[in-house]
């Protein structure tokens, strides 16, 4: 085989197992997505119970492995061949195969963007340290993003490990030198937290919440703090259009908080992949 064509196979391989992976990986982000908020909630109704002295409720009804997922409507245990991403979805048409009661849509989405998310890592990258990282941060990405827009809250679980691992996998300069993973880290939880108090100061309101310093010291500590303006900036614009289309279209309450996660999230990815030549054609507009 000539060279152009080994690296055309290979190029293809990895993006097929990249698809498979991460069609799997996106099963499971489902499962974090949905059962992480019940079992910090959980945790925290037992921590309030034990400092007002009374009886601690039974123990967690769910982790992420146990138990086998349920149909929401009529309790049927999903068989593992209704389990299978994406073509189970379509093969059952969307619908519970005991009750028909309808499967949302997001559950074949997640899998899919997640999916096409590591196939996409998998092919810039190859089986290196680079890879794995750009993985490990994309699903967290997704994770944290879909938790925020159903719940408001970013979990501790998420962020924090987020944010130690992007230091960790700039050692070596991975994706910038561990100067800037530092900085950036740094810069992105500050940055939030004066934004915060200046707000508070001012208005008297939490406009937003701490999970969101914490995601954006961990986009910091990943991307460099050189790609923090381009993530403020882009979260921001998308999220004050999202934000007015909402108040107008659908007269969501002006009071009624908007979760800024997802945003950040979806600007933190496109830094990590795309930052460092979509800050270079910005500049260039500007010299
Ligand atoms: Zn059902």
């Amino acid at each position: 085989m000539s060279d152009a064509a080994l690296f055309f196979s290979s190029v293809t391989a990895l993006l097929w197992l990249g698809l498979v992976l991460g069609l799997a990986l996106g099963s499971f982000l489902n499962v974090v997505i949905h059962r992480l908020p019940r079992m910090m909630e959980h945790d925290w109704a037992a921590q309030c119970a034990e400092l007002r002295g009374e009886p601690v409720p039974a123990a967690a009804p769910m982790n992420l492995a146990v138990p086998r997922s349920r149909c929401p409507s009529c309790g049927h245990q999903i068989t593992v061949l209704e389990n299978i991403p994406l073509l189970s979805w379509v093969w059952l048409r969307g619908k519970c195969s005991a009750c028909r009661a309808p499967i949302s849509v997001r559950y074949p989405l997640v899998e899919l963007l997640t999916g096409i998310g590591v196939a996409y890592c998998a092919t810039r990258y190859g089986a290196t340290l680079a890879g794995l990282g750009a993985i490990v941060f994309l699903c967290a990405l997704i994770a944290a993003c879909f938790i925020d827009f159903d719940t408001q809250f970013l979990p501790d679980a998420i962020t924090l490990p987020l944010l130690w691992l992007g230091l960790l996998v700039n050692i070596p300069g991975t994706f910038v030198d561990l100067q800037s993973a530092v900085i950036g880290a740094a810069a992105g939880y500050l940055f939030l937290w004066s934004v915060f108090w200046l707000f508070k100061l001012a208005t008297g309101k939490d406009g937003m919440g701490y999970g969101d310093f914490k995601l954006l010291a961990a986009i910091g500590a990943w991307t460099g703090w050189k790609m923090l303006p381009l993530v403020i900036l882009a979260s921001s614009v998308i999220g004050a259009v999202v934000g007015i289309l909402l108040i107008v279209l659908t007269r969501h309450g002006r009071e009624v908080p908007i979760p800024f996660g997802p945003y950040l999230a979806g600007a933190g990815a496109v830094a990590l992949f795309w930052g460092p030549p979509l800050t270079h054609e910005y500049l260039k507009l500007i010299y």
